[in-house]
């Protein structure tokens, strides 16, 4: 008994330990070669050892989080302002973001190995991203959520359908969705320089977990785009005028913000079941606090499978699959974020087929592609939206300088210091620019 007092203490000790490194600065290093990312456990709080009250208990300090407001787009300010701000109507074109996971290190993911040209294609680095995001807010985008743009409602006939919002802005600015895709991080992305998961530091904040080139753990809110954006927002609150940040588009294969809450069909024991329930209790906190901090969540299936196959047994057993794992943890999604940007049934703005007509009947009403616009259209057929986002990454830096200068200039956002030397296009000799 004595003894298990006493290791309960010096559990405790580590514990507080542990808690008070995660907040303890940018990239800072908490020392030491791991293996891996700390073990659940590390996360919760110590047991309380019943019948002892003559024990000091040791207890991490519970942050008071700091208040966050959510508000409205589609209400207009009373009076027109708020904030000594006018507000004005904007039906115009809401533009669409998207990225993957950023890269922390790019010596670790350019470093000429079989997923340099995927990361080069598909990612940004952090220092790009930051970039990226100062460019949008000096050219006037606010951030709304995307689950604010439509709205489902009833016509004359008493048919579902959706509409666009108009929406009520800071006058002069110009809204702008950001979603983030596959925000699950997949070993692939741990073995690249990449965050391996989002903790709760002791502030109370959104931070992330990692490893180093050297293999030193790193807890920081500068590594990662979800703290990333948290912070710029923090720095910029007029940025995002009603506390919206992004859509987080979630598969479910390997589990979710970093922890471990998927199943596996090959080979399922108690043991394993029991370490699930231990992740997703773990993960709980992280949502609940990315949820009161202005993000959202969206499917991108469970399996990051093609909706274009047309195998509906397939789609169907995945949608609940994704269901199960995930929407049992992050609450009900209206939005569908397609895998590879692959369409339905053909092409799911001209025909609504059966693939498209299943996964509207799961409750998903915004569906979203991959394009060269930020275009959407309302179905006239079926309760629901298309709209296809632009992507920020490599392959647009380089290929597609053009058709992002009213975001940025790539010129001015592209790492070629870190980057492989993969060419650019001709757009980019463009003079005077
Ligand atoms: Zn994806």
């Amino acid at each position: 008994m004595r003894k298990k007092k006493t290791m309960a203490f010096l559990l405790a000790l580590a514990l507080l330990f542990t808690a008070a490194a995660c907040g303890s600065g940018n990239g800072e290093t908490t020392g030491g070669q791991t293996n891996g990312p700390p073990p659940t456990e590390q996360m919760n709080p110590p047991e309380e050892d019943a019948g002892d009250a003559a024990e000091p208990v040791i207890e991490p300090p519970a942050p008071e989080p700091e208040p966050y407001q959510i508000s409205d787009p589609k209400v207009m300010p009373e009076g027109g302002q708020k904030d000594g701000v006018t507000y004005a109507a904007w039906n115009d074109l809401v533009e669409h973001l998207f990225f993957h996971p950023i890269i922390a290190y790019p010596e670790l993911a350019f470093d000429g190995d079989a997923q340099e040209q995927g990361l080069d294609d598909y990612m940004v680095t952090v220092d790009e991203f930051n970039r990226i995001l100062d460019s949008v807010y000096e050219r006037g985008y606010v951030l709304v959520d995307i689950n604010d743009v439509w709205s489902e409602t009833t016509d004359a006939d008493g048919n579902p359908v959706m509409v666009k919002n108009t929406l009520y802005l800071p006058e002069g600015k110009k809204p702008l969705v950001l979603s983030y895709d596959d925000t699950n991080y997949y070993p692939y992305m741990l073995d690249n320089g990449l965050t391996y998961k989002l903790i709760i530091g002791d502030d109370g904040k959104i931070w992330s977990w990692g490893l180093d080139p050297g293999g030193n753990e790193v807890v920081s809110r500068d590594l990662d785009a979800i703290p990333a954006l948290d912070k710029f927002v923090e720095e910029h609150p007029d940025f995002s005028p009603f506390g919206a940040k992004a859509c987080l588009s979630l598969t479910g294969y390997e589990g979710i913000l970093g922890y471990h809450t998927q199943t596996d069909t090959q080979s399922w024991t108690d043991a394993q079941e029991a370490e699930r329930q231990k992740e997703r209790e773990a993960v709980r906190p992280v949502i609940e606090e990315l949820k009161r901090t202005g993000w959202t969540f969206g499917s991108h299936t469970w399996g990051h499978i093609r909706l274009g196959s047309g195998n509906m047994e397939k789609i169907q057993a995945d949608t609940q699959r994704w269901l199960d794992e995930v929407g049992s943890l992050v609450g009900p999604t209206t939005i569908l974020f397609y895998p590879h940007g692959e369409r339905p049934d053909g092409n799911d703005w001209k025909n609504t087929g059966p693939t498209f007509q299943y996964l509207q009947e799961q409750g998903f009403r915004v569906f979203c592609s991959v394009g060269t616009q930020s275009f959407s259209y309302i179905k006239k057929d079926i309760c629901a939206v298309i709209c296809d986002r632009l992507h920020p990454d490599g392959k647009t830096l380089r290929w597609s300088r053009n058709r992002y200068l009213q975001f940025y200039d790539a010129k001015d956002i592209m790492d070629m210091t870190v980057r492989p030397d993969y060419g650019v296009g001709t757009d980019w000799d463009t003079t005077g620019n």
